[in-house]
Formats: C-alpha cells, structure tokens, sequence
C-alpha cells in the first residue's frame, strides 16, 4: 500500500505541477471538488486577520496540528495533498502568530484569527505572489463572476 500511496502522490504532483499556473493565475473557475476524498481525521480552518478581520486563507486541520497551534501559539495546520502537519511560513520565514481560536456551532471547523509574525510584520500569507513578487495578503485575491465563471482580481 504505501508504493501505491507513492505512485498516486507522484501521479497527483506531476498534474498539479503542469496546471499549477492555470490554477492560482487563470482567469477560469476549475474548482477542485475532490480535494477531501480519501482524507479523514481533519476539519476546515477559516484563517482571518486579527486586526484588519479580513478572511486570509482557508485550510485543514487534525486534531494534532491544532494541539501544536495551541500549544506554540503560530499557525500550525495540516497539508491534505501531503498528508503532514506544517507551520504557516516555516520555510518562507512568513509565519503567523495565533490570536484567537474559535469554533463553530456544530464543532466541525474552527475560525483562528491571527496576525504575521514577529509583532510589526506586515508579510501576506497566500504562497501566490502578486505583481510586485510579494506573497498575496489573502488566498482569495479572485472575484468570480456568477454568470460566466471568469475571475478578475
Ligand atoms: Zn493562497
């Protein structure tokens, strides 16, 4: 099983790769509906603001990723493509301190408001850049337009 898992992950790598640029700058909605099948074990994130309360990114936890967030206090989360916990900004060195965690009515997501980190840091949050090469401030940086499905900034 774990050769297959491997072989399905380079499979998944190699098509995420070429249409990586259609994806995150195209102006085409191609929503990935089947980004949870096959992943257990992990509840939606809205990732926003603490200041300026501006939703930065949605993401995915575990229930060990979201223990570690509580414990360091920075934006700990766990990758579904994959399949490991990561700290926001622990190779780019943007990282995220969290504020606040709250959870929704139901228990099945949480809302954490955060704020860039060290203190003072005003660095974006998305791994997208914008026209000056800077990391995006938040992920939903497209508008879609309802009747055609184009996206515009
Ligand atoms: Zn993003």
């Amino acid at each position: 099983m774990p050769a297959l898992r491997g072989a399905e992950e380079r499979i998944r790598r190699r098509v995420t790769s070429a249409d990586k640029r259609r994806i995150e700058e195209g102006s085409q909605l191609s929503l990935d509906f089947s980004k949870l099948d096959g992943v257990g074990g992990v509840v939606p994130v809205v990732v926003q603001h603490a200041v300026s309360r501006e939703v930065l990114l949605v993401a995915y936890t575990d229930e060990e990723a979201m223990r570690e967030s509580f414990a360091s206090r920075r934006l700990v989360l766990y990758s579904t493509s994959r399949r490991e916990r990561w700290e926001k900004g622990a190779t780019s060195g943007c990282r995220f301190e969290l504020v606040e965690a709250r959870v929704n009515c139901e228990q099945n997501s949480l809302l954490y408001l955060v704020r860039p980190w060290p203190e003072g840091a005003s660095h974006g949050i998305c791994h997208t850049r914008d026209a000056s090469g800077a990391p995006r401030a938040s992920c939903f940086y497209r508008r879609i337009d309802f009747g055609t499905g184009a996206l515009a900034e």
